[in-house]
């Protein structure tokens, strides 16, 4: 099974320190078959990630975003779109982040337009949820739920320092597959470490890791892309 593994810089990393976090990646990180790795940098940075990795020759990882607009493209002040996201070669997005439901105030309407827009620019919708209303809203979307990653972040595991039980996450993952169906692909996020990550592997049901905290330092990113695909 291949892994998908986020690094969600959420508000973090201007760029100087992208470059010196993309120059510490490039030695750390070794290729494998089993991982997937994707890195989410604020808007700003968005171009310099893209610029680095072709610099270093990183083609293998995905370029993505950390929220779409809900608008296409056109007169719609401030909001980013997919038109411009698939433009700079943005390949997955994270709608719906916990952080920013609530600081944005946003609504499950909301986050189906985002996931629309995504889909309309081939852009993969990473969709994160705290609880199986959420998951049941995005099936009101009717989309094609195959093409969804469903991000499973407990709120109370956000920040580091406390991850959900094993259990508990698969439970909740057999709740979206039963809402969504088996086609969705479902990952986990909060307090991911290398450390801890090993308790999450060997679920076929766990197909992934959106990892803040531990995403900040390269070498801890790396530790946790080694232990998953080792
Ligand atoms: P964390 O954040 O790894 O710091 O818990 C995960 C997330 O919010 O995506």
């Amino acid at each position: 099974m291949e892994y998908f593994i986020i690094a969600n810089w959420k508000s973090n990393l201007a760029l100087s320190e992208v470059e010196e976090w993309l120059d510490d990646f490039e030695e750390l990180y070794e290729k494998t078959g089993d991982v997937t790795v994707g890195i989410a940098p604020a808007f700003t940075e968005i171009v310099s990630v893209s610029d680095g990795l072709n610099q270093l020759e990183m083609y293998d990882i995905i370029l993505m975003a950390q929220d779409i607009g809900e608008f296409d493209k056109g007169k719609h002040t401030g909001s980013v779109s997919g038109y411009h996201l698939d433009d700079i070669g943005v390949e997955a997005v994270i709608i719906g982040h916990s952080e920013h439901r609530k600081e944005f105030n946003e609504s499950d309407e909301l986050i189906n337009q985002k996931i629309a827009q995504a889909l309309k620019y081939k852009i993969k919708p990473v969709v994160a949820v705290s609880n199986i209303k959420q998951v049941e809203s995005i099936a009101k979307g009717k989309f094609n739920n195959s093409e969804l990653v469903i991000a499973y972040e407990p709120l109370e595991s956000i920040g580091g320092g406390n991850p959900a039980e094993e259990d508990e996450v698969l439970s909740f993952m057999a709740q979206v597959k039963k809402v969504l169906g088996d086609n969705v692909a479902t990952i986990y996020g909060g307090s991911v470490d290398s450390k801890d990550v090993e308790r999450y592997l060997d679920h076929a049901e766990i197909e992934g890791f959106l990892v803040g905290t531990a995403s900040l330092d390269p070498e801890e990113f790396v530790g946790i892309i080694n232990r998953v695909s080792g």
